[in-house]
């Protein structure tokens, strides 16, 4: 076990993207970070490119599987000593229209993005609250503001997930817990290249005023603050890091001068 001075987060889904930005931001900081992810061998290219074996660790798992969960969070336990926050950043994407979802795409989008923070959470609690408590941030998304087209079964995890955060922050606080959540715009991650199509490129832009896509260190930075000793009275919030998506109604393009003719 080393130094228990430090603090330290697990984040989910870290080998690469919003979650390892996160992960690095933690470490930039002088937290130790667990980084959790499905993908063995990305994460250990991950691992050995952060080259820092005192305070980065990786742990292979999938966070809708409740053993390998426990054991994720045993392994932070024993090599760390503590737990101050939890990321919960895992997540997949299948983009379909509704008749075209599969039971099975269904099923697995919100094994491992409704269940997985549900399942991380009910693991990781009892290590948040013995030293003190600490924080949870769930990334939910702007797809759980509203609902956009071909995000059945993605828009509708991620809307479970926005009420979850509010459930957790609620039963949590008496263990010291604060839960809240970040609602990124498009990011453009590994996530983003294999379901934004051009059109979907194009219609991001359209509804969001910022015009363009976020970068991963711009969710970071959010998921640090929440974390952080200066958001200690905040909690059961989503905080929406989307170039003003979830301001916008219609007439972008029109402002623009991008507008149809007529
Ligand atoms: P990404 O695909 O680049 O990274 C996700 C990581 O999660 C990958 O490393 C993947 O291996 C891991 N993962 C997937 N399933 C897992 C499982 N069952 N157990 C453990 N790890 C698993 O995606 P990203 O864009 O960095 O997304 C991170 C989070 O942000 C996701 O929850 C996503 O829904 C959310 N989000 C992303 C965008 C975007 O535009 N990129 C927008 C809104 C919300």
């Amino acid at each position: 076990m080393t130094n228990t001075h430090h603090k330290v987060a697990l984040v989910t889904g870290a080998a690469r993207g919003i979650g390892l930005a996160a992960a690095k931001r933690f470490l930039a900081e002088g937290w130790r970070v667990a980084l959790l992810d499905i993908e063995r061998e990305l994460l250990d290219q991950t691992i050995k490119a952060i080259a820092a074996p005192e305070t980065a660790l990786g742990i292979h798992c999938d966070v809708s599987d409740p053993k390998a969960v426990a054991n994720a969070v045993a392994k932070v336990g024993e090599h760390f000593g503590r737990l101050d926050a939890l990321v919960n950043n895992a997540g997949i994407a299948i983009f379909k229209p509704l008749l075209e979802t599969t039971l099975d795409d269904w099923s697995r989008v919100m094994a491992v993005n409704l269940t997985g923070p549900f399942i991380c959470t009910q693991a990781a609690a009892p290590l948040l609250r013995e030293h003190g408590g600490g924080a949870i941030v769930n990334i939910t998304s702007i797809s759980a503001l509203r609902a956009s087209t071909l995000r059945t079964a993605y828009g509708t995890s991620k809307a479970g997930l926005a009420h979850l955060t509010k459930q957790f922050a609620v039963e949590l606080a008496t263990l010291g817990i604060r839960v809240n959540a970040v609602a990124p715009g498009p990011v453009d991650t590994a996530m983003a290249k294999a379901v934004h199509t051009p059109a979907i490129r194009a219609d991001y832009h359209d509804t969001i005023p910022l015009n363009r896509y976020g970068l991963e260190e711009e969710l970071a930075e959010a998921i640090f603050f929440l974390c952080s000793e200066r958001a200690t009275y905040i909690t059961g919030q989503m905080l929406c890091v989307d170039g003003g998506f979830e301001a916008t109604g219609i007439g972008l393009p029109t402002l623009r001068g991008e507008g149809r003719n007529g």
